[in-house]
């Protein structure tokens, strides 16, 4: 299931939606692209590591220095964290919720290698919002203007 929040600009009035959360695809999508090359050779090469896995969700990627956001695949290849015990009902949850998913008796995940998001805007390293939070501002794609979103959408 994924999320979304909505906006209206309170300067332009332009009404604006951003959907984040699941994608239906166990990121496939993601892993053809990677296997393309899309996000560079390194990232390409790591993929081939046995036990790899990447997020089939969306997320919101926003940049501090200039407010431009897009949404965006996680591009982080995580693996089985073998030093750690087998991950728990929570811990399996809670990944599948980021869009990963871990078995009963595997280990839990962690990050293996992660490219970094620019903004394409002004170059800067864009932050990756990881959790579902209830409110949130991004500015207006017309204007500029700083929103906070009105409404929270669920959807599938
Ligand atoms: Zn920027
Ligand atoms: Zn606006």
């Amino acid at each position: 299931m994924g999320w979304g929040y909505s906006f209206i600009c309170k300067k332009c009035q332009k009404e604006y939606d951003v959907y984040v959360g699941a994608g239906e695809d166990d990121g496939r999508n993601l892993l053809m692209d990677i296997a393309a090359g899309k996000y560079g050779e390194e990232m390409r090469q790591g993929v081939d590591t046995p036990g790899i896995q990447v997020s089939s969700n969306l997320f919101l990627y926003v940049c501090d220095k200039c407010h431009n956001w897009e949404t965006g695949p996680d591009l982080t290849l995580y693996i089985h964290d073998e030093d750690k015990p087998p991950a728990s009902g929570i811990e399996q949850l809670e990944y599948s919720c980021r869009g990963l998913s871990v078995w009963p008796g595997e280990r839990p995940l962690k990050p293996f290698w992660r490219k970094e998001c620019l903004c394409k805007r002004c170059n800067s390293p864009m932050r990756m919002i990881e959790e579902e939070t209830a409110s949130i501002s991004l500015a207006c794609p017309e204007c500029g203007e700083i929103n906070a979103n009105y409404a929270e959408i669920l959807w599938d």
